[in-house]
C-alpha cells in the first residue's frame, strides 16, 4: 500500500524528520482557508498529491504543465492550484492514461542550497534494508545509477543489530555533511529509519532531501510504500489509504485473497501460483503478445474465488483474450472448470479463451470444460497455450 507525500510527511514529523509545513485540500472551496495559513506574499508551493512520481517534470492531459509549482503568492497559488485540482496528470510513473490529482498540498518554499537523494529499502539479495544516498537528488535514481553509480552510497544495515551511530555516519560522510548540518543529517536518518522499521514499510524515499540556504536539512519530497502483508498490525497506517488512486480491479482482487496487478497489455492471464504466473506472462511476450494481468489465483483457492478471478478479468475493457494456465497440485483442475463455468453464467465471455490444464483432477476439469458447451481451445502445454491465445488474438 502507498501514501500520499502530505501523509507522509505527518508520519516523519511525528519521527523527528525535518518537513516543511503544509496543508492538504481535496476541495476548491477550502483553497482560502488554506491558504490564509501562508504569509499573503510569499512563495507557497503548490504539489498535486497522486501516488506517483516525477509530478513536477509531468504535464496534465490538457496541457498544463507541472504538477509541482513554485508560487510567488498566494492569490497565485490558488489560481495554479485550481488548474491542477480534478485535472489529470501524466509523469513518467503514471504511464500515458495519467492520474486525476483530487489532493492538493500547499507547502512552504524552502531556499535549497542543495538537493540529495535519500532512501531505505529491503534490499533481497541480502535480505537486509539498506540506504541508498547520493548527492544527487532531486533527478531519477535510475539515471544516476546508470551514468554516475560512484555517486551513490549504500549502507546495509544488518537487522538483528539495527541501525547503530556508524552506519549514520556513514551516510552523512557520504554526503558531504559537516558541522551542525552533519548532526541533523543524523538524526534526520535516525528517525526515518524508526519509522522504515516500526511501520513495516518496504520503501521509504525522499527525493529530495535538502539543505536550505539557512543550513536545515529538510524532506522536500515523500514516497512510502507498506508491506501489504504487515498491514494488520498498523490499523493507523490502513486508515490512510485512497482507494481513488487504486485500481478497482485489484481493489476487487484483494477482497477475494486474490494476487492480482493490472497490467497494459490485451491478454489475461489466469494461473494458480506465482512462479507461473510470471513464466505464463513471459512466454506471452515471447510469442509476441502483452499479458493485461498477473493473476495468481492461489494453491487454495475455491470456485468462489476462481469465479470472481474470471468475472474480474472480463471486467477489463483492454483484454482481447484469456490465458488460463493450472498445474494442478493442491489447486484441483476441476475447481479451475467449475470456476470458469459458473463465471461464464453471469458474463458472456466474448474474446478467445486458451485453457490449459494439468494435473490434479486434469481428466474431470476436461470433461467438465467439454460438457459445459463454452466456445475455448485447450492447449497441451504451455508454450502450444501462450501460441494458441496470441494467433488467436491477432486473428480476431
Ligand atoms: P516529484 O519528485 O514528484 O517531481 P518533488 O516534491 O520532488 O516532486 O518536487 C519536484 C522539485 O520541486 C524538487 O526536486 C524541488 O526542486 C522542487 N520543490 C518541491 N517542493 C519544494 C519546496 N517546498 N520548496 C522549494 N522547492 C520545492
Ligand atoms: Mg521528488
Amino acid at each position: 500500500m502507498n501514501i500520499h507525500e502530505y501523509q507522509a510527511k505527518e508520519l516523519f514529523a511525528a519521527y523527528g524528520v525535518p518537513v516543511s509545513k503544509g496543508v492538504a485540500v481535496q476541495s476548491e472551496g477550502d483553497f482560502d482557508d488554506a491558504l490564509s495559513q501562508f504569509p499573503e506574499n510569499e512563495m507557497v508551493v503548490v504539489k498535486s498529491q497522486i501516488h506517483a512520481g516525477g509530478r513536477g517534470k509531468g504535464t496534465f492531459t490538457d496541457g498544463f504543465q507541472g504538477g509541482v509549482k513554485l508560487a510567488p503568492n498566494r492569490a497565485e497559488a490558488k489560481e495554479v492550484a485550481g488548474k491542477m485540482l480534478g485535472n489529470t496528470l501524466v509523469t513518467h510513473q503514471t504511464g500515458p492514461v495519467g492520474r486525476k490529482v483530487q489532493t492538493i498540498y500547499f507547502t512552504e518554499a524552502a531556499t535549497i542550497e542543495h538537493e540529495y537523494y535519500l532512501a531505505i529499502l529491503m534490499d533481497r539479495e541480502t535480505s537486509m534494508p539498506v540506504i541508498i544516498a547520493s548527492t544527487e537528488g532531486g533527478v531519477d535514481i535510475e539515471q544516476v545509477a546508470e551514468a554516475t553509480p560512484e555517486k551513490i552510497t549504500k549502507v546495509f544495515v544488518d537487522p538483528a543489530i539495527g541501525l547503530q551511530p556508524y552506519h549514520m555516519r556513514e551516510v552523512a560522510f557520504g554526503l558531504g555533511f559537516s558541522g551542525q548540518a552533519f548532526k541533523d543529517m543524523v538524526k534526520a536518518l535516525d528517525g526515518l529509519y524508526k519509522f522504515f522499521w516500526e511501520k513495516d514499510t518496504s520503501m521509504v524515499e525522499v527525493n529530495p532531501l535538502i539543505l536550505t540556504e539557512e543550513g536545515n536539512v529538510i524532506a522536500l519530497d515523500a514516497k512510502v510504500g507498506f508491506d501489504d502483508n504487515a498491514l494488520f498490525r498498523h490499523p493507523d497506517i490502513v486508515e490512510l489509504r485512497d482507494m481513488n488512486e487504486e485500481d478497482e480491479k485489484e481493489i476487487e482482487a484483494s477482497k477475494f485473497g486474490l494476487s492480482y496487478i493490472a497490467l497494459d497489455g490485451n491478454i489475461a492471464c489466469l494461473v494458480n501460483g506465482a512462479g507461473l504466473a510470471m513464466s505464463t506472462m513471459d512466454i506471452i511476450k515471447h510469442f509476441g503478445g502483452d499479458p493485461a494481468n498477473f493473476l495468481d489465483v492461489g494453491g487454495g483457492a475455491q470456485v468462489e474465488q476462481v469465479t470472481a478471478a474470471f468475472k474480474i478479468i472480463l471486467s477489463d475493457p483492454n483484454v482481447e483474450g484469456i490465458l488460463v494456465n493450472i498445474f494442478g497440485g493442491i489447486m484441483k483442475c476441476d475447481t479451475i472448470a467449475e470456476g470458469i463455468i459458473e463465471a461464464a453464467k453471469n458474463v458472456e465471455i466474448t474474446v478467445p479463451l486458451v485453457v490449459r490444464l494439468e494435473g490434479t483432477n486434469v481428466e474431470l476439469g476436461k470433461k467438465l470444460l467439454d460438457e459445459s458447451g463454452l466456445a475455448l481451445t485447450s492447449a497441451d502445454s504451455l508454450s502450444d497455450a501462450a501460441e494458441k491465445i496470441v494467433n488467436l488474438v491477432k486473428e480476431a
